[in-house]
């Protein structure tokens, strides 16, 4: 019986306990009732998730006036002394840091969330408030981003200016930051900021920082409107984190560019919620939901920090004390002894290792004790409020712009695609969309990357336009079926309305162009030959002659056959070259003459391979024809001798084919082309009859024909097989894969556009874009990106590109051959010259007529065999007057 009453005792004992929770008070020291409201709303949303635990804190909040460091200190004293286990506040830097000094001593976990300069933090702190540093280089970032390259900032006090210093090293680099402090005019009250506004507004400057309190933040805008500084001309960053909480619907329609940073987005569920409780402790009756959002875009930052510290201290006792982990001995601790608490230090550094999700994103340390890995969100004033544009990371420090931040088109007029969403038709096709290669999972937009990809945010941009990209699995671009006139593919998707845009390498055609619109083209390009590289020629035992091409060797001959000719023919005509055999002999019965048929062709080929013979021409005429023929022969022989030393050095590459009619004549070499792709429509509606051999080539070897420029580029690398592609994507390829070229020039000149819907009203706007970026070097700097420097480009160099020796043809050295024509001339008519006057001489001295002497003397000539004459009177001429002696032709 006893036994059984004590295990009852036992038992009731043991479930009490269960459910005797330990409360724990935590004190905040706060300067309004917003701050205290937010802190026990905090706890008690706190207290009510965690309902089942055995714990629970007690809020103590104290409102203390801003500067009175005494009573703050006071006031602390005595909530250590009943027993708190942490505590919070005060927002006022001055007494904060004798709290701070207080709570170092005594060990207790002090947690603040107002803005603090210290660029060090105490033992027993946690500050969940970002160092200022962090947040000056937002708008730092900003300025470059938006390449401001003077401005003035406009401040109200000194700390306030502090905490945007950063911004002052801009003046280190090259540009102008004037300070102007917001000061009241002192001629009276009313006279507000506007007197020192309007002497800003004379220095012209149009780029302004504000930092100042966001009490005086709206009062300024409203009096800067009223000195006409609210214009489109105008661009500010308001550096105040509760900017959003302001009126500022006064602003948003005069187009003047206002930036501002923000931590909480009041469209998030939890921050509804909370603001929506914080407001009901408010005694304001009406908790409806839209009241409720209000209250979230009326939140101020260090009400949301009050939570998020509540938050982050809640769960590090949670955490601790959790399955009776440890028992948190909560002891009062008097200012004036010596004491100190034991267990603040683990709540501490625990709290500092912890990271919880609060109203102003991820609540979490650094090593230092500063608030790191958290988005500032960056807004943008627009007619349609205050909208979030993009969003600043405290780790990498850097900005993602989700929508356009400059004006669009930098022109007054605003696009009539601002704020629209598209949908866009995408295909994964390298280089002009690809899957984003990461190791982390992504979603959205960030999936793809490519030149599309970036032309359409470029675009965005520019415009202020939304995109979603969606994929067109098959990667048609688009083929009408004429039987039934429907379109497939991306062109199909357009006509349907299931995409509002479609880009990839959509070639603008008449007849795509009849169904959708396209805009003007971003890329131009035409159709080529993808192939293997030109291989080498094989050696040859003729190497020698491939210096000359063959018409030049055969006019080479045909040369010294007539130059051969000529000199037998100058020489019989030209009396010099009748010479005395035996120069001892003073009346030698005949004269010998050295230019016979076979002394002339063996003096010009001596000529010719550079060596000498033992003729030498006497005669003006035939000395004349051997200056032009050696000339001749020094130009022949030196340009042969280069060309070959070039043969001989360069390697000279050689395709199967050359061009598009060349690979159609051929049988061994396959070829296709992208299936319902315009290059294949191309051949298919050409009217020339060889491109419609092509194309019934293709209809009859389907085999060939290939869906993907992928699948293709290994076919070609892997088969004897040509694939007729757009030079881009030929381009794209030979980039990558070094084996292969493109053969032979484009065959048409076209462009990748755009497609929309028939008529689009989105449609002048996108071209005019798409211009702009041309003329401002976007879209060359795009093409380097993703052909040259992305995905492994730039892989394969050029170097033995264009090096290649090629015969010598008539066109290089035809002018030499004219010399040789011309100065052949000159000798022939110089023999005839020669001839005259000797048969002048001769019918004066043997008083014959000149036509007799002279059809006497052609008549030796003709005879080519002949070689004696009858012999004349003597004394009418020296012995070397020809006619009157016997002639003859000395051999060598
Ligand atoms: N650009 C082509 C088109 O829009 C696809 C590629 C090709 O046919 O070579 O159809």
């Amino acid at each position: 019986m006893v036994s059984s009453v004590l295990v009852i005792l036992l038992f009731l004992v043991y479930t009490t306990n269960c459910y005797v929770k330990q409360v724990y008070k935590v004190g905040g020291l706060f300067n309004d009732e917003n701050q205290v409201q937010a802190f026990t709303t905090a706890i008690d949303i706190m207290n009510k998730k965690y309902e089942l635990s055995q714990m629970q804190l007690v809020p103590v909040p104290t409102i203390i006036p801003t500067h009175k460091v005494l009573l703050s200190y006071n006031k602390a004293c005595k909530l250590l002394s009943q027993g708190i286990i942490g505590l919070f506040g005060p927002s006022s830097t001055h007494s904060s840091s004798y709290i701070q000094s207080l709570c170092d001593l005594k060990e207790i976990p002090h947690i603040e969330t107002h803005r603090d300069l210290n660029l060090e933090r105490d033992n027993t702190l946690v500050n969940v408030h970002p160092h200022p540093s962090i947040l000056s280089r937002v708008v730092f970032d900003l300025i470059e981003e938006f390449d401001w390259k003077s401005m003035i900032i406009l401040y109200d006090t000194d700390e306030n200016l502090l905490s945007v210093s950063t911004i002052l090293e801009f003046n280190s680099l090259g540009r102008t930051v004037v300070l102007r402090q917001l000061e009241v005019g002192n001629t009276n009250e009313v006279d507000g900021y506007r007197t020192m506004l309007t002497k800003v507004k004379l220095t012209k400057e149009t780029k302004f920082v504000i930092v100042c309190s966001t009490d005086i933040l709206e009062t300024v805008l409203k009096q800067m409107q009223e000195v006409g500084m609210m214009t489109d001309i105008y661009s500010y960053i308001i550096a105040d984190l509760d900017m959003q909480t302001i009126e500022l619907q006064p602003f948003q329609y005069a187009g003047t560019n206002i930036t501002g940073i923000r931590m909480i987005d009041p469209e998030r569920k939890e921050v509804i919620a909370t603001a929506g409780e914080i407001r009901k402790r408010r005694n304001v009756s009406d908790p409806l939901e839209d009241l409720a959002v209000i209250a979230a875009w009326k939140l101020k930052l260090e009400s949301a920090l009050i939570v998020d510290a509540v938050k982050l201290f809640y769960e590090t006792i949670h955490s601790l004390t959790a399955d009776d982990k440890m028992f948190i001995n909560a002891t009062p601790i008097y200012c004036k002894s010596n004491d100190n608490w034991a267990e603040g230090y683990t709540i501490i550094n625990l709290m500092k290792m912890m990271s919880v999700e609060g109203l102003t994103g991820t609540v979490k340390f650094d090593f230092e004790g500063f608030r790191n890995n958290f988005i500032v969100d960056i807004l943008e004033l627009a007619p349609a409020g205050l909208l979030r544009v993009g969003g600043w990371n405290s780790s990498s420090r850097s900005f993602k712009f989700e929508r356009p931040y400059k004006a669009p088109l930098s022109d007054d007029k605003q696009s009539s695609l601002f704020n629209r969403t598209f949908t866009v038709l995408i295909t994964i096709l390298p280089p002009y969309a690809m899957l984003t290669e990461t190791a982390t999972q992504l979603v959205g937009n960030e999936r793809y990357e490519g030149y599309c990809v970036d032309l359409i945010d470029s675009l965005s941009k520019l415009l202020g336009f939304n995109y979603t990209f969606i994929v067109q699995e098959d990667k048609n671009n688009g083929n009408l079926n004429k039987t039934n006139n429907k379109w497939n593919g991306m062109i199909g998707e357009v006509i349907e309305g299931r995409a509002d845009l479609a880009i990839t390498d959509l070639t603008i055609t008449s007849e795509r162009e009849g169904d959708v619109d396209f805009t003007m083209p971003f890329m131009n390009l035409g159709i080529s030959i993808l192939y293997r590289k030109p291989e080498p020629v094989p050696e040859s035992l003729f190497m020698f002659a491939r210096p000359f091409s063959l018409s030049v060797w055969i006019m080479l001959g045909v040369s010294y056959f007539l130059v051969s000719l000529a000199f037998f023919i100058m020489g019989r005509l030209s009396p010099t070259e009748w010479q005395n055999p035996y120069p001892c002999v003073e009346e030698p019965e005949h004269l010998v003459n050295q230019f016979s048929i076979r002394n002339s062709l063996w003096f010009t080929i001596g000529a010719l391979m550079q060596q000498g013979t033992e003729l030498a021409p006497i005669a003006i005429s035939t000395r004349t024809l051997s200056g032009v023929w050696w000339f001749f022969v020094l130009i022949m022989v030196s340009s042969y001798t280069a060309n070959l030393a070039a043969f001989l050095t360069v390697e000279t590459l050689v395709t199967p084919f050359k061009n598009i009619n060349e690979l159609a004549a051929q049988k061994e070499i396959k070829y296709g082309a992208k299936v319902n792709g315009s290059t294949a429509n191309y051949f298919r509606d050409a009217n020339l009859s060889s491109y419609n051999e092509i194309w019934k080539y293709m209809v009859r070897h389907p085999e060939n024909m290939m869906s993907d420029n992928d699948d293709a580029v290994r076919k070609v690398e892997s088969e004897n097989y040509a694939f007729l592609m757009e030079s881009t994507s030929i381009e794209y390829a030979t980039e990558r894969h070094c084996t292969l070229a493109q053969v032979g020039g484009l065959l048409d000149d076209k462009g990748y556009g755009i497609a929309m819907a028939k008529d689009s009203p989105y449609r002048n706007e996108l071209s005019r874009a798409v211009l702009k970026l041309q003329e401002t070097g976007v879209l060359t700097s795009l093409k380097i990106k993703w052909w040259k420097e992305k995905r492994g480009g730039g892989k394969c160099s050029r170097k033995s590109e264009g090096g290649a020796a090629t015969p010598l043809d008539l066109q290089n050295v035809g002018g030499v051959f004219l010399v040789l024509f011309v100065g052949s001339v000159l000798a022939f008519i110089g023999s005839f010259v020669e001839l005259a006057v000797r048969v002048y001489r001769i019918s004066k001295g043997k008083k014959l007529p000149f036509k007799v002497a002279l059809k006497r003397e052609l008549k030796f000539f003709v005879q080519f065999k002949e070689n004696v004459k009858d012999v004349p009177d003597s004394n009418t001429e020296d012995a070397n007057d020809n006619n009157l002696i016997d002639k003859t032709e000395i051999e060598y």
